[in-house]
């Protein structure tokens, strides 16, 4: 009987396992044909400034939207993309794609643009020569891109890999181009990596934006507030994610962090709406 049960759930995983890999086979398939037949998208969500209401910047988030069909988010398909080398193609794109806009919109109004980079796109040795490149191709001052990493990007590498990534991060900072840690917050060693890794922004996770306002998180008041602080000492640049109400900016900006980002400001938009929002900066009016 037990033996049975569990012959029967071995059958089960095993079947699940191979649903999986068929999925994937299914979307590293759709991710080539995504890039030759251009079904890729930026769409752009602004970053804010809390005192003032203005757009000091915006975050490009990959969309892949299949012909006929919704836009998907990254996190269905970016997995795919890494495990399949996929990712530094589709980085490139985005790259050349976000600097193209970044043109425009640091041309007219002075702000910077922030592209997601993976752990796998770093670790391609011609990386930081591709970024330099982009930048000089469009023209562009290296201070108006920001490069966004992860702690978690480090966590499957080896030390080998981790110094070059290192060393790659710090070589393009010295050019001019800004580092964001993302996601801050969220892992294991959060601390360890901000000594470790050369970063200019601090970007603090949603999951200590949310609970904000609740009245029974001082907990998460007092670390997120020790966090702004640490950054603001460190010199580094703090940008808080996830921000959806009035009183979450609120508390905010009371704690002294000076950028933020979030559905109250705007959800991330296609490229033609940046260009409208810049002209209008219609929440400069609401503050
Ligand atoms: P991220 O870089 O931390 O981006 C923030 C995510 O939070 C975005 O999800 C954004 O749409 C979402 N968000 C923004 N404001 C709010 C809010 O107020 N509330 C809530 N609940 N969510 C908010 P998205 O666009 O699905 O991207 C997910 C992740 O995919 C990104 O997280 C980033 O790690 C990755 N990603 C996006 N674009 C790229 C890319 O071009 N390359 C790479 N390698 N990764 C990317
Ligand atoms: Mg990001
Ligand atoms: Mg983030
Ligand atoms: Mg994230």
């Amino acid at each position: 009987e037990a033996k049975n049960a569990g012959k029967n759930q071995i059958a089960l995983f095993d079947a699940e396992l191979r649903a999986a890999r068929v999925l994937r086979t299914r979307i590293a398939t759709g991710l080539r044909r995504a890039l030759v037949g251009e079904e890729f998208a930026l769409y752009y969500q602004p970053v804010v400034d809390l005192a003032t209401g203005d757009i000091s910047g915006v975050e490009a988030l990959l969309r892949w939207i299949p012909e006929g069909g919704e836009p998907v988010r990254p996190d269905a398909f970016i997995p795919v993309a890494e495990e399949t080398g996929l990712i530094v193609d589709i980085g490139l794109w985005a790259l050349e794609q976000a600097c193209a806009d970044a043109r425009r919109w640091h041309g007219s109004h002075g702000i910077t643009v922030a592209v997601n980079v993976s752990g796998r796109q770093l670790r391609d040795e011609t990386f930081g020569d591709a970024v330099l490149a982009v930048l000089e191709r469009h023209e562009l001052p290296r201070h108006v891109l920001t490069l966004e990493i992860t702690e978690s990007m480090l966590l499957a590498t080896t030390p080998v890999e981790t110094a070059r990534i290192v060393e790659t991060l710090t070589r393009l900072r010295e050019h001019g181009v800004r580092i964001a840690l993302d996601d801050f917050g969220t892992g294991y060693s959060s601390l360890s990596y901000l000594r470790t890794l050369p970063v200019d922004i601090l970007k603090i996770d949603r999951s200590f934006t949310t609970p904000l306002t609740d009245a029974d998180h001082q907990r998460t008041r007092a670390f997120t507030k020790t966090i702004v602080e640490l950054s603001a000492s460190l010199g580094l640049k703090t940008v808080v994610e996830g921000v959806e109400t009035r009183e979450q900016a609120d508390v905010l900006r009371q704690m002294g962090s000076p950028l933020g980002q979030g559905y109250l400001f705007s959800p991330p938009v296609v490229a033609g709406r940046i260009d409208e929002m810049l002209r209008a900066t219609p929440w400069k009016r609401a503050a």
